[in-house]
């Protein structure tokens, strides 16, 4: 497989669900592929295999985005063996649905820290390195949840919401460095995050009539990463079957 000119792409939470279908496509693409895992180490290593005998090209990479300090400490380590990145997809991300009444501070908490805080914790460690080299792609992953506001989901939507703002004004500090920073809002995708969610009642809101596949996302974050989106910056997209 011919590498894209070397470049070198990190996804967050490559061991399973969207991340998986984000980092095979993206090797797919001739990307060097940063795979990161959090608990998921041995699904991160069949990743790992997977992407090897397709011909790929891959490493792994472990922290917790909740951790501001394992991700600084992980990610330096990272950028002085081996430069700056060339894309960064922040997809990690949890959610803990409670009705607002009964939503213990410690799922608010949670969330907000995983979802929200890992948009700083992982992406300031990267930006410097990114403004020197006055290139590259970043792209994050919210939801359909942060736009609209979702029954059940207060912390997640708040936190989702919160990384579309913070995308947009990143967006508009790096748009000089030819830096781009995206953000895809998927509808509900088939991963083990979505396996609750009851299908009889979401499915007449959603125009195509199904729920996605991860591969639908994986397709948009490709397009986002290439030369042809080099114009395409401080955009939320979303991947949803026909969702307003
Ligand atoms: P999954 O639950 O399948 O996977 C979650 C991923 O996040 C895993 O790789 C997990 O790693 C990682 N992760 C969780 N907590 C942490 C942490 N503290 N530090 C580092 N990594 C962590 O989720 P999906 O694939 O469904 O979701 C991916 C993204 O897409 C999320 O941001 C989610 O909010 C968003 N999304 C999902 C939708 C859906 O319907 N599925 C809809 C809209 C948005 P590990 O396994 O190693 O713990």
């Amino acid at each position: 497989m011919q590498l894209v000119g070397e470049k070198k792409v990190i996804v967050t939470g490559a061991n399973r669900g969207i991340g998986r279908a984000l980092a095979l496509a993206v090797s797919q693409a001739g990307y060097h592929v940063i795979a990161h895992y959090f608990r998921g180490k041995e699904a991160a290593e069949s990743l790992e295999k997977e992407i090897r005998q397709n011909g790929g090209s891959i490493e792994l990479i472990q922290f917790d985005i909740s951790d501001r300090e394992d991700c600084r400490e992980k990610l330096e380590k990272w950028q002085e063996e081996n430069g700056a990145f060339w894309g960064i997809i922040c997809n990690a991300g949890i959610c803990a649905d409670e009705s607002f009444p009964g939503m213990s501070g410690e799922n608010w908490d949670k969330v907000l820290r995983t979802n929200l805080d890992g948009f700083y914790n992982v992406l300031h460690p990267l930006i410097m390195p990114l403004c020197r080299k006055k290139k590259g792609r970043i792209i994050t992953i919210s939801s359909v949840s942060g736009i609209t506001g979702n029954r059940g989901q207060v912390n997640y939507s708040a936190a989702k919401a919160g990384i579309i703002g913070a995308t947009k004004a990143l967006a508009v500090e790096l748009a000089s460095r030819s830096i781009t920073v995206n953000c895809i809002a998927p509808g509900i995708i088939e991963t083990e995050m979505s396996r609750d969610v009851p299908l009889d009642m979401v499915l007449p809101s959603i125009p195509m009539g199904r729920i996605g596949k991860p591969e639908e996302v994986a397709g948009l974050a490709v397009f986002l990463l290439s030369e042809s989106a080099s114009y395409i910056t401080r955009q939320v997209i979303s991947v949803n079957g026909g969702i307003i």
